[in-house]
């Protein structure tokens, strides 16, 4: 497993992370999640993203029990806040100095750990000053409760205007986390500009579209069972808008040029995000043990430049890049 720096900064963190919205505390059980846990691990997998929100606060939970033997140092853990942990209150979503020190410290009690090492805003809120959310990031940094700040989803003008006051603050965000896949690439045009120029990375979620780029889901079919598309407890909804048969027919022209590489359309997917420079990590999920196993030999592939203008080719009709689609909600309300 390769490891790659997060952002200007000298944490070092694995190409590939694990993830575990929608699967632990939700579509897996508790055997199961600690198993993938355990096979991230076994693979070299030394990062992990969650989030307080995520099975309102039982994924950081689950998370911290699958780890609660291993050496902190060895680890390094992402999590994230603004949306609300269960009670939808006035003051439970947001990047308000009340909602980010009451997250910091709900998330460390559930993943029972001193510190994290990367605090994520979760979104950008439009309602809190800037100034606020900052200086609220720099306390608990200053307090130890997070080594390294970073964003998810934040668009360029707002990640200039956050890291001139993280500056001004005495330290820096080191990572935006977008949605980020060959069918989805809208940080393309004015994210990655901006935070290469900024000294920030890319943590990428669902590199594989959900599981669409996996080439499971077939065009005029059910979807696989137990896959999340079947998944009553959230992922049916969340990938629905991926299961379009014109999608899933260009999906299937990959599987020619993933043969070539003599890789799995998984591996395909997760090594085409790595292609990018800007890209520290892809952040990938999983539901069984077996999938981690198998994703994490996309670290280190190298695609040529005549497949990667394949892959562009192939799945050119579906492809997104306009970078209006890099969205926080414009109100806080949950
Ligand atoms: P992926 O695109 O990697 O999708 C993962 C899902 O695809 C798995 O849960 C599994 O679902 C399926 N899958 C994984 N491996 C295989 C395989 N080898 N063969 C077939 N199917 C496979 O990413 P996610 O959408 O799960 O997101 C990854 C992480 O990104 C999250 O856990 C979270 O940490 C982060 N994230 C951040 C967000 C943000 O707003 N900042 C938003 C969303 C995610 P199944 O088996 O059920 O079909």
């Amino acid at each position: 497993m390769d490891y790659r720096y997060l952002g200007r900064s000298g944490l070092k963190i694995t190409e590939i992370t694990y993830g575990n919205w929608l699967t632990h505390g939700s579509q897996v059980e508790n055997d199961v999640a600690t198993a993938c846990v355990r096979a991230a691990l076994d693979a070299g997998i030394t990062t992990f993203d969650t989030a307080d929100t995520y099975a309102n606060g039982k994924a950081e939970e689950v998370l911290g029990a699958a780890l609660a033997s291993e050496r902190r140092e060895s680890l390094e853990i992402f999590t994230k806040v603004y949306w609300p942990v269960g009670l939808k209150g006035p003051n439970d979503t947001g990047l308000s100095r009340k909602h980010i020190m009451e997250g910091i410290n709900g998330s460390l009690r559930r993943l029972n750990m001193d510190y994290v090492d990367l605090y994520q805003a979760h979104r950008f809120d439009y309602e809190t000053p800037l100034e606020e959310t900052i200086s609220a990031f720099a306390d608990v940094v200053r307090a130890g409760k997070a080594l390294y700040i970073g964003v998810s989803e934040w668009n360029a003008e707002q990640l200039r205007r956050g890291q001139l006051l993280a500056r001004e603050a005495g330290f820096a965000l080191v990572s935006n986390q977008p949605q980020y896949s060959a069918l989805w690439r809208v940080i393309e045009p004015e994210v990655i500009p901006a935070a290469k120029e900024l000294g920030m990375s890319q943590v990428v979620w669902s590199p594989m579209a959900q599981g669409v780029l996996s080439g499971k889901y077939l065009p005029g079919q059910p979807a696989p069972a137990g896959s999340r598309a079947t998944d009553e407890h959230g992922g049916a909804n969340t990938i629905k808008a991926y299961l379009d048969d014109s999608i899933l027919t260009n999906v299937q022209k990959l599987r020619p040029i993933a043969d070539e590489l003599s890789l799995s359309m998984p591996q395909l997917a997760i090594a085409w995000v790595l292609q990018n420079e800007n890209v520290a990590t892809a952040l990938v999920g999983a539901s069984r043990p077996e999938q981690v196993a198998e994703n994490v030999a996309a670290s280190g592939v190298k695609i040529p430049a005549e497949l990667m203008a394949a892959i562009d080719e192939a799945l050119a009709p579906s492809i997104v890049n306009d970078p209006a689609k890099t969205l926080s909600p414009a109100t806080r309300v949950a």
